[in-house]
């Protein structure tokens, strides 16, 4: 699998483990939304720049940065258009999942860490490992189903 570039600074720094973690569950991420934007529906075809974009902001907190629930695949037009005003992908969102989803999600904004089901106070390096590894798992397994159906 070919990894995307265009994200790496120019200093070559060596990627932390935070941002290792990251690129796994943006990839997954994107896999599951079959690389499709979920907001206008552009695709790699069209030439799009697919993202994962965040419909509540993460922030400089963590701890929605790896809720899958709070995710999406987005163009890097529409992620862009979001960072700028939320507005159309919180409407996106409350159709799809619901006003009182988008609540709970805030909810968890401030809380001090979510890892999956567990609250944790904050990340540390053996966490952003073990996130690394769930999503490259998960993305194996979404593979061998997908190429089972092929
Ligand atoms: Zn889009």
């Amino acid at each position: 699998m070919r990894v995307r570039k265009c994200g790496q600074k120019k200093n070559r720094k060596k990627k932390t483990t935070k941002k290792q973690a990251w690129d796994s569950f943006s990839l997954y991420i994107r896999t599951l939304g079959n690389f499709t934007c979920v907001q206008c529906g552009a695709t790699k075809e069209d030439g799009a720049i697919l993202q994962s974009g965040h419909v509540i902001p993460c922030g400089q907190g963590h701890s929605i940065r790896f809720l899958e629930d709070d995710v999406f695949c987005q163009c890097q037009s529409c992620n862009f258009k979001h960072s700028q005003d939320n507005y159309d992908y919180f409407e996106w969102f409350k159709k799809i999942y619901g006003e009182s989803k988008l609540h709970d999600i805030k909810s968890l904004k401030n809380t001090t860490g979510y890892l999956w089901v567990n609250m944790v106070s904050s990340f540390n390096k053996n966490d952003y490992a073990s996130i690394k590894e769930y999503y490259d798992h998960k993305l194996l397994e979404i593979k061998d189903n997908s190429s089972e159906i092929a």
